[in-house]
C-alpha cells in the first residue's frame, strides 16, 4: 500500500507535470471509483489545476475555473498508481480515469487501480474541509516535537496502533511503523502515555528519518509501487526489520528478528526493543 513517502514521491511528478495545465478532458472509465459530492466531473473540464497537496495518503488536485474552485481527492488504497501516458504501456487494464491536459509537460495521466480498494472523490470546499478534519490526523513531516509529544502522551493504546491510526497521525502504514519503532529501539506494544521523555524524543526522530529516507530513495516498491513516471523505488533495499522474520538483528545483539501478530504484523527485535517504558 502506498504510504506518505511513496505519495509524496508522486506529488513531486505530478507537480512539474501538471500544475498550471488545463483538464481538457476526464475520461471516466468505471464510474463506481468515483464519489461525487456535489460536484460532477464534467465540471472539471476546462478547469486549471492549480495546486497539488498530499493529506496522509491522499492527493488532492486542486481545480480551478472562473471565480469557482473545486477539489478531486485522489485514494490510492491498496494497489492504485498514477501513470503517465510513458509509463502506462501494460498497464490499459486496470485504467479507471483518464485525464487529458493542455498546457502540460505531461498531455496524459491515468488512474489505475486492479483492486479497486481506492476511491476519487469530486469535491467542493465545505466537502473537502469535511472529509479532510473526519479522515485525517496531523502530517507527520510538519508537526513539532511539542505537538508529537502532547499528542503520543494523551495515548493509551499500543504504538503500533497509534502509528497507524490515521485519525492520530495521517500518512504512516505498516511498514514505515514497524521501521520507525525499531529505529527508536522500542517494543511495538508499549503504551504512548509510559514513554519516556527520552523515548519520545528518540521515537520523533527516528518518525522524520525514515520517512525522509524513504523518499529519497523514491518510496518503497512492494506491490509493484510505480512512480508517475514508471519508475520503481529503492527503500525496500533498505528495510532493516519489515518483513526479516528469523534474520539477525542488524544491531549486533545476537537476536533474530520475531514477528507479532496484532492488528497487523509487527516486526521486532525482543533485545533491542524491551517492552519497559522507562528506557
Ligand atoms: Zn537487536
Amino acid at each position: 500500500m502506498p504510504e506518505l513517502p511513496e505519495v509524496e514521491v508522486i506529488l513531486r511528478q505530478l507537480r512539474p507535470g501538471l500544475q498550471g495545465s488545463t483538464i481538457s478532458h476526464f475520461h471516466v472509465k468505471r464510474s463506481d471509483i468515483i464519489q461525487i459530492g456535489l460536484s460532477s466531473h464534467q465540471w472539471y473540464i476546462g478547469s486549471r489545476i492549480s495546486g497539488l497537496d498530499r493529506q496522509g495518503k491522499s492527493i488532492i488536485f486542486t481545480c480551478q475555473k472562473g471565480k469557482d474552485t473545486r477539489y478531486i481527492l485522489a485514494e490510492l488504497g491498496m494497489t492504485g498508481l498514477f501513470l503517465f501516458r510513458s509509463a502506462s504501456t501494460g498497464y490499459e487494464k486496470h485504467i479507471h480515469i483518464t485525464f487529458m491536459l493542455e498546457n502540460a509537460k505531461e498531455p496524459m495521466l491515468h488512474y489505475w487501480n486492479p483492486r479497486r480498494f481506492g476511491r476519487v472523490y469530486l469535491l467542493e470546499e465545505k466537502e473537502l474541509q469535511q472529509f479532510t478534519q473526519r479522515r485525517f490526523g496531523v502530517d507527520p513531516l510538519s508537526m513539532t516535537h511539542q505537538d508529537f509529544h502532547a499528542l503520543v502522551h494523551n495515548t493509551r493504546g499500543r504504538l503500533k496502533a497509534f502509528l497507524l491510526n490515521q485519525h492520530k497521525i495521517a500518512g504512516i502504514g505498516n511498514i514505515y511503523a514497524n521501521e520507525i519503532l525499531y529505529d527508536a529501539r522500542i517494543h511495538p506494544n508499549t503504551q504512548g502515555n509510559q514513554l519516556s521523555k527520552a523515548a519520545m524524543a528518540r521515537l520523533y526522530t527516528s518518525m522524520q528519518a525514515i520517512l525522509q529516507k524513504a523518499i529519497q530513495f523514491g518510496g518503497s516498491s512492494i506491490r509493484d509501487f510505480r512512480a508517475p513516471d514508471g519508475s520503481r523505488g529503492q527503500f525496500q533495499e533498505h528495510h532493516i526489520i519489515y518483513q526479516k522474520t528469523g534474520t539477525p538483528c542488524p544491531s549486533g545483539c545476537s537476536t533474530t528478528i520475531q514477528r507479532l501478530i496484532t492488528e497487523r504484523s509487527s516486526f521486532y527485535c525482543p533485545t533491542c526493543q524491551k517492552h519497559v517504558s522507562s528506557h
